[in-house]
């Protein structure tokens, strides 16, 4: 069984064509400047050179096209014709309330995904698109969506509820959804496999820390709570999104600085986060090198985004009655041993004992913890695209 993992962004499409024999990735790649003059897809299937094909492409349905014409390429192909693919995973930012797990899609769903693209403007339509253009294309192959809130709607509802008058929950579903739910999904399920133990014994807390970030609270294998709320701009600081704030600031910048409603809506998703407070990069290794040379606002950036993170896991801790592992993922928490460090430095108390040595490991699982830790450190890359495909297998297989 070939499963094609697919994620749609707004200019974007990235994709893998996973063996779920045995779990073997076959070939992935990244169509890009989709809609935009010099567009473009690469393409690699593993073990063969990579291949760059320009070419026109006028929207998904067009780019589409062209990751399957490369897929079966006879030179730097992957598989003999079309029908080796079984099914189509794809990857979808908002489910909103309707969906707590994967779903075939079908046309009630696509009428619901339609409705909570007014949850997700950005992320949602493009999702859509790639949707609607694979069932042009590959009209008699099913297709499952895999919801990056999904995970998160087993939250009891004092967590995913704002201290908000009740009636804009009523009217317009305004309460916290939580987000990279496929990725927490993933690498706690790796954690307790890792720890030979049962998801269902174990409270985690996930770390997901790339340009975007969040923090997970895993009980039982449900989440319990996370950091990210009705869109993805609340919780921990980020690369250049601004995290939680007091949301009287926003009222009082607009006045100060007369600025539309768009316009500080932009600078908290794009000019804020570690960016903002550096004035250097949201790149956190541009953020390490500066302070290295002595940089005294990369290094604020640094401690604080650092001390965001910590916060949730105290609370975290709190809220589920204690902690049995940490998993960092993404980006960051996968590549950065100072970030790791700096995070749990002083929680021995709640018995974290960071090994320097074991520390030092970059894109590979391991526990980064002393033997007499009580609580395990652990280090998990993230494999959203493969836990898209087991979800597609699932419901199809
Ligand atoms: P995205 O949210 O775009 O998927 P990623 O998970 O790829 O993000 O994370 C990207 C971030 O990871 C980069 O912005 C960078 O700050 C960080 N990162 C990657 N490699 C390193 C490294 N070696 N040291 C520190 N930070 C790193």
């Amino acid at each position: 069984m070939k499963v094609l993992v697919m994620n749609c962004g707004s200019s974007s499409l990235k994709y893998q064509l996973i063996n779920m024999e045995n779990e073997e990735l076959l070939a992935k790649g990244i169509a890009e400047r989709i809609g935009i003059e010099g567009s473009f897809v690469k393409h690699e299937t593993i073990g063969k050179e990579k291949a760059v094909i320009e070419e026109r492409m006028e929207d998904h349905k067009a780019a589409i096209k062209i990751v399957l014409e490369a897929l079966i390429n006879k030179e730097y192909g992957t598989i003999q014709s079309m029908e080796e693919i079984t099914a189509v995973g794809h990857r979808v930012v908002h489910g909103g309330e309707k969906f707590s797990g994967s779903v075939i899609i079908n046309e009630e769903v696509k009428s619901v995904l339609e409705e909570c693209s007014e949850l997700a403007p950005l992320h949602n339509p493009p999702n859509l698109m790639g949707i609607y253009a694979c069932e042009e294309i590959l009209p008699n192959v099913p297709m499952v969506g895999v919801f990056d809130t999904a995970f998160h709607q087993t939250m009891p509802k004092e967590s995913y509820m704002y201290a908000l008058p009740y009636e804009l929950y009523e009217k317009y579903k305004i309460r916290r959804y939580g987000f990279h739910g496929t990725s927490h999904k993933y690498v706690a399920m790796k954690a307790a496999e890792l720890l030979g133990k049962s998801l269902e014994d174990l409270n985690i807390i996930t770390c997901h820390l790339g340009n975007g970030a969040s923090i997970a609270a895993v009980k039982n294998g449900q989440s319990v709570d996370t950091s990210m709320g009705f869109t993805p701009l609340e919780g921990l600081a980020m690369g250049t999104r601004c995290g939680d704030l007091d949301p009287a600031i926003i009222a009082y910048w607009m006045a100060k600085e007369n600025l539309t409603i768009a316009e500080v809506n932009n600078l908290m998703n794009k000019k804020s986060g570690v960016l903002g407070v550096s004035g250097v990069s949201s790149d956190f290794r541009d953020l390490e090198d500066a302070a290295d040379q002595g940089n005294e606002r990369a290094q604020l950036a640094l401690d604080l985004y650092y001390q965001r993170v910590k916060k949730y896991m105290g609370a975290y801790a709190a809220e589920m009655g204690g902690v049995d592992a940490v998993v960092f993922t993404a980006g960051l928490g996968e590549n950065s041993a100072i970030a790791r460090k700096a995070i749990c430095s002083g929680l021995e108390f709640l018995g974290i004992k960071i090994d320097d040595e074991k520390n030092n490991i970059r894109g590979k699982e391991a526990d980064v913890t002393t033997t007499d830790s009580t609580v395990k450190v652990l280090l998990i890359p993230t494999n959203e695209e493969l836990m898209i495909a087991r979800e597609t297998k699932s419901l199809v297989g």
